[in-house]
């Protein structure tokens, strides 16, 4: 085969540019993003031909330049973050962005978030505002604490927490509770950044209240606790609760810290769950400075939620780092608004997506897995599909034993593999994640919105429907 003859015959550019195709891209897009396609697939196509020895391949291949241009385009300017159908049955999914925001919430932050608005302004008085401002006070009312404020996300606020009240100092903080996060984010390691000294207390499985008395030294500047929230120590343990560490910390005039993890506001013993520590529990305890996630069990934006007394949440407001951390307009926004459902356990439970899947009673979830099965089956798939019991995780790092129970859909393919089938299921337009188990492709529906049953019944009828 002549390899000289076959590069010779790819079309050169500017006849590729007079191509009406070609036209109608550059008219659709951009002429620099067409060219930049048609630079990269020429590449390609050489490169193709290069490596090929059989003349009808490469031939294909030349056929199809224009139609790989094309697609190389669509590409460029589709964005690459989308939304999936989360079928794992983890509700705080910390790859596929944990708590979702209602759709309701983002109607209402719309405006505010596509326009200007008074993210920093007082409109009372006509002035410069605080970005804190607008959820403060209900901070404040719902958790009980004097004072609020939001950064970025929690592992910000336990590094501005110890930035502004230890810094040059030591705290500190029982071997019980020297934990690492997701992501490499580790007590120790955020001790070191904030600049403060870390003091470790007690043992693994117990430390006593004598443990933190005997090494206050003129150095210690805070007692912080962390909540454990991603692995659980049983058997022979003790830990120091909060109403035993305030009066050792008030004869020293030191402030008690609790990075409580989840943030959750109710009481989810009530639904079932294992009871979790609210905030409002710590805050009326007295601990000093109190810190949660927003997109954990609080069910909100990503965030790092500061509640406390004035006088230590007025030194981080004042802090440098602060401007670092600082939350933007959506989140200020979407804060508002799921703390204004906090108002009201019956709403917050209604319409905080994260709250509503976590309470969702079985017989509801069985109901609507009966529902999604019955959509999928009316599309007449080449697939068995059954409604199975299964147990759906809080996950995020949050109440890792707890299991809830629910139901999925089971989809066994007839003409093909699971594991094909669950790479092409990733690969839809609107991808869906399932939960694989014992060789089964299974919906979780507790973390599938009922909207979403008949898109998910047609992009399953999309992938199967043609093997038949
Ligand atoms: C999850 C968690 C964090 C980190 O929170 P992010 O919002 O993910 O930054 C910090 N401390 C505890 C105890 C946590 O559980």
């Amino acid at each position: 085969m002549n390899k000289n003859l076959l590069y010779r015959s790819i079309p050169k550019v500017d006849v590729l540019l007079e191509s009406q195709t070609i036209q109608e891209m550059i008219e659709r897009y951009s002429r620099d993003s067409v060219m930049e396609a048609i630079r990269a697939e020429m590449d390609n196509l050489r490169a193709f031909i290069g490596g090929c020895d059989e003349e009808d391949k490469a031939q294909e291949q030349i056929a199809l330049l224009v139609s790989h241009i094309g697609d190389a385009v669509e590409k460029m300017h589709t964005p690459n973050m989308k939304k999936v159908i989360n079928g794992t049955g983890t509700i705080l999914h910390t790859n596929l962005g944990r708590a979702p925001i209602s759709r309701e919430h983002m109607k209402k932050a719309f405006d505010i978030v596509t326009g200007y608005s008074n993210l920093e302004y007082n409109l009372e008085e006509g002035r410069r505002g605080e970005r804190y401002s607008h959820f403060e006070k209900l901070l404040c009312k719902i958790t009980g604490a004097e004072a609020a404020m939001a950064v970025n996300n929690n592992a910000s606020s336990v590094l501005l927490i110890l930035s502004s009240l230890a810094k040059g100092g030591e705290v500190i903080v029982s071997r019980g509770e020297l934990i690492e996060i997701g992501g490499k984010f580790r007590i120790p390691d955020v001790m070191t950044q904030s600049g403060a000294t870390l003091v470790e207390v007690g043992t693994t499985n117990k430390t006593h209240v004598s443990d933190y008395e005997e090494n206050i030294t003129e150095e210690t500047k805070a007692l912080l606790k962390v909540h454990t929230s991603n692995y659980k120590i049983v058997g022979f343990t003790e830990s120091v609760g909060i109403d035993e560490l305030m009066p050792i910390a008030k004869e020293h005039g030191i402030p008690v810290i609790e990075d409580l993890g989840s943030g959750v506001l109710i009481d989810l013993s009530k639904y079932g769950l294992t009871y979790e520590p609210t905030v409002q529990e710590s805050v009326a305890k007295g601990a000093d400075v109190v810190c949660f996630s927003g997109d954990k069990l609080f069910g909100g934006p990503q965030a790092g939620i500061i509640v406390g007394k004035k006088k230590y949440i007025d030194m981080m407001k004042k802090n440098q780092l602060t401007r670092a951390l600082r939350i933007d307009k959506f989140t200020a926004a979407a804060l508002e608004l799921v703390l204004q459902e906090y108002l009201s356990e019956e709403q917050a439970v209604q319409h905080i997506p994260v709250l509503r899947m976590i309470t969702e009673p079985l017989d509801e979830v069985a109901r609507r897995a009966r529902s999604l099965a019955r959509t999928i089956r009316s599309t007449d798939l080449p697939a068995k599909v059954d409604v199975v019991s299964c147990e759906s995780q809080i996950g995020g790092g949050s109440l890792p034993m707890e299991r809830i129970p629910s139901m999925a859909v089971a989809i066994h393919p007839k003409h093909e593999s699971v594991a094909a089938l669950e790479d092409q299921m990733r690969h839809l337009t609107v991808p869906m994640i399932p939960r694989t188990v014992n060789d089964t492709i299974m919906l979780d529906v507790r973390t599938v919105e009922t909207e979403d049953f008949k898109l998910i019944a047609a992009e399953l009828q999309e992938l199967l429907g043609q093997e038949k």
